[in-house]
């Protein structure tokens, strides 16, 4: 089986890759509402060709969000995957789609248009080969996951509740690694008020936002653990006006991340205790947990193994990894669901005008994600 799944699979490589310029080329930017759903269109009748029922769920005010189910018994597999990209309207001028050797480049092709096409691939091979799962299948199309997934992340728990798996296809990049785990991601913005003043003629009457946002950053960094992976970072300051003017306001943003359940928590709980210093200074605190953290739990370690069983069979290398950066896997892993993270193809660079795919991967990464869907 695994070898006529590689041939057919890579037979179809040339329209595949036809097919993935013409999806590119809708440049499917989070708040180019016209463009995502175009895209979302465009992957809607893919999946309805392939014998899916096809629903929207409101996406406002992104474009709205997909769902292509096909039926069966028993716990369901759960796919997800985002069509919107980083890349504002026009970035294909500079950055066009294009061969290049092995790979594809191009904005969105490993983030993540190419591997929805590779998921669409795969589920295209195991209708041909009359292997389809007997599980009820569902694949949800996101678009709004670069900018955090705010109105998806609902839609994502509620079909990933009571799964066996959930599969996310995101890119594994290079070396084809899948990941087990993802930090978690909270963001915060803390704005300091303070009162403005001659700093020569009238010290005294003033209260120093900067001052006090000093003192403040001095409580935040030591709430990093990084021993256990819990990091932060202040990414941003700002505040001030002038040399010799106390400074009314000053801000700071917070990036934090964390590897253990419940660090974020503790984090957030502790950035909500923080009390100003200065007298009639005052702090106000915006943000949360944006993602929970995905932790290689022993059901997701069992769904690694299973994924691992396959690679071998099709000549794969195949390792457990995990990163700081969140996908939507965080939020299936974080209500108790299996969840295997890089299922897409291999390719890296994402965000920049350097991203990838590997073509010579695209057909063993797509038959490893069949198998997987066939085997679950
Ligand atoms: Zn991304």
């Amino acid at each position: 089986m695994p070898r006529q799944l590689l041939t057919y699979l890579d037979a179809c490589l040339p329209d595949l890759l036809d097919e993935m310029r013409q999806w590119i080329e809708i440049e499917s930017f989070t708040r180019d509402i016209t463009a995502v759903s175009w895209m979302v269109n465009v992957v809607g009748e893919r999946l309805s060709k392939l014998g899916a029922s096809v629903r929207k769920y409101n996406g406002k005010p992104q474009a709205d969000h997909l769902l292509a189910s096909w039926p069966g018994e028993g716990e369901p597999i759960l796919i997800v995957g985002h069509v919107d990209t980083v890349y504002p309207p026009g970035t294909i001028d500079e950055f066009p789609f294009r061969i290049d050797g092995d790979v594809v480049r191009g904005p969105g092709v490993s983030d993540m248009k190419g591997c929805i096409l590779l998921t669409c691939a795969a589920l295209q091979a195991l209708r041909h080969f009359g292997r389809w799962t007997s599980r009820p299948l569902k694949f949800l199309i996101t678009t709004d996951e670069e900018i955090g997934s705010p109105t998806s992340r609902r839609y994502i728990e509620e079909q990933a509740r009571g799964c066996r798996a959930a599969l996310i296809i995101e890119s594994a990049e290079e070396g084809g690694w899948l990941k087990t785990w993802r930090k978690s991601v909270s963001m915060y913005d803390l704005v300091i008020t303070g009162k403005p003043s001659h700093a020569g003629v009238a010290p005294e009457l003033g209260i120093s936002a900067i001052h006090e946002l000093s003192y403040q950053i001095g409580q935040i960094l030591p709430l990093a653990r990084p021993e256990i992976g819990t990091t932060i970072n202040i990414g941003k300051i700002s505040g001030g006006t002038a040399a010799n003017v106390v400074a009314a306001e000053a801000h700071c943003t917070i990036d934090v991340r964390a590897r253990k359940v419940g660090e974020a928590e503790r984090v957030d709980q502790a950035l909500h205790q923080l009390a100003p210093r200065l007298a009639g200074a005052k702090l106000s605190l915006e943000g949360g947990v944006n993602r929970p953290a995905m932790e290689p739990t022993p059901a997701t370690m069992a769904l690694y193994a299973a994924a691992e069983q396959i690679a071998k069979q099709l000549n794969l290398p195949i390792k457990a990894s995990g990163t700081g950066g969140g996908s939507d896997g965080n939020f299936t892993s974080a209500i108790g669901v299996p969840t295997l993270d890089g299922l897409g193809g291999w390719g890296s660079d994402s965000h920049s005008f350097d991203e990838w795919l590997s073509i010579s991967q695209f057909a063993p990464r797509a038959a490893l994600l069949a198998r997987l869907i066939e085997t679950l």
